[in-house]
């Protein structure tokens, strides 16, 4: 059986896909925060490595695929350091436990929120990958108007997808045999979301700014299914995209850009 790793495996999205690919027979190493095979804090460098470390040691060094589903979504500088810099460490540090694969597969968890208003100077940052510079600048924008704190998990996410458009198609990833791609949902029914589709009222307004045409707001199975088969063996070709998992938001939002 396959050897699976999910990062943010306690709740939500996580769980889902860690109970999909247990009745399917995988073997799954959880890592979060609590309630895991593998306790470690992907906010900090240390919690980043001991994840590595953990996991080589439980898989017995040799895994089949990586799952990097942790997040945040507070307006927070914390929101940065977990959805961005925990979740590239966790996808890179454990590339070389894929190695030993025969069908080695990575996918990240990215969100249709890179679609909305994100800071321009954040996702530079990000994307030069300087962690105590995008901190401050996530500082900066926490203390702003409570609508400016989205654009620090906007950000996170369109750098996110943007590492992976970039990261693909590289001698490290596709060269070696392991395509990683991104999933981006709509808007899905997890504790991250709870409290902002609590009544009928809220599912609504929120829906106005996320229109999901398609069956609306999503249980995390519906992620889950999508993620499960990105990562499994018959996914041989599909490489560095962004797969939107949304009701139709994209199509909405984005209309004619393809
Ligand atoms: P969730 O809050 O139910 O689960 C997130 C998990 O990540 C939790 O178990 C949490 O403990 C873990 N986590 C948070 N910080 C961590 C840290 N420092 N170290 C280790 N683990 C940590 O949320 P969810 O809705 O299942 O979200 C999963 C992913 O999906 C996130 O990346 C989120 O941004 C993304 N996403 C969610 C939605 C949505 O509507 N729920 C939409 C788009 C994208």
């Amino acid at each position: 059986p396959r050897t699976s790793v999910i990062t943010g495996a306690a709740s939500g999205i996580g769980k889902a896909t860690k109970e999909l690919l247990e009745q399917r027979g995988e073997r799954v190493i959880g890592v979060d925060l609590h309630d895991a095979e593998v306790v470690a804090d992907l906010s900090t460098a240390e919690g980043r490595g001991a994840l590595v470390d953990a996991v080589r040691e439980v898989s017995g060094g040799r895994i089949d695929a990586v799952y990097a589903v942790a997040g945040l979504a507070i307006p927070a500088p914390a929101t940065v350091a977990v959805n961005f810099f925990g979740t590239v460490a966790s996808i890179e540090g454990l590339r070389p436990l894929l190695a030993g694969s025969e069908a080695p597969r990575a996918v990240v968890v990215s969100s249709m929120a890179a679609l909305m208003a994100s800071d321009d100077e954040l996702v530079a940052l990000l994307t030069d990958g300087d962690e105590p510079a995008a901190m401050d600048r996530a500082q900066v924008l926490a203390k702003e108007p409570s609508t400016t704190g989205q654009l620090i998990y906007a950000s996170t996410k369109v750098a996110l997808s943007r590492w992976v458009r970039r990261k693909a198609a590289t001698a490290e990833w596709a060269g070696a045999g392991i395509p990683l791609n991104a999933v981006a949902p709509g808007v899905i029914a997890t504790p991250m979301t709870a409290d902002l589709i609590d009544t009928e009222q809220e599912r609504e307004s929120l829906l106005k700014v996320v229109p999901m045409p398609l069956n609306g707001i999503a249980e995390p199975i519906v992620v889950a299914r999508l993620l499960a088969w990105l990562n499994s063996a018959e996914n041989t070709h599909l490489c560095g995209q962004i797969v939107y998992v949304d009701g139709g938001s994209d199509a909405v939002l984005r209309g004619d850009s393809v």
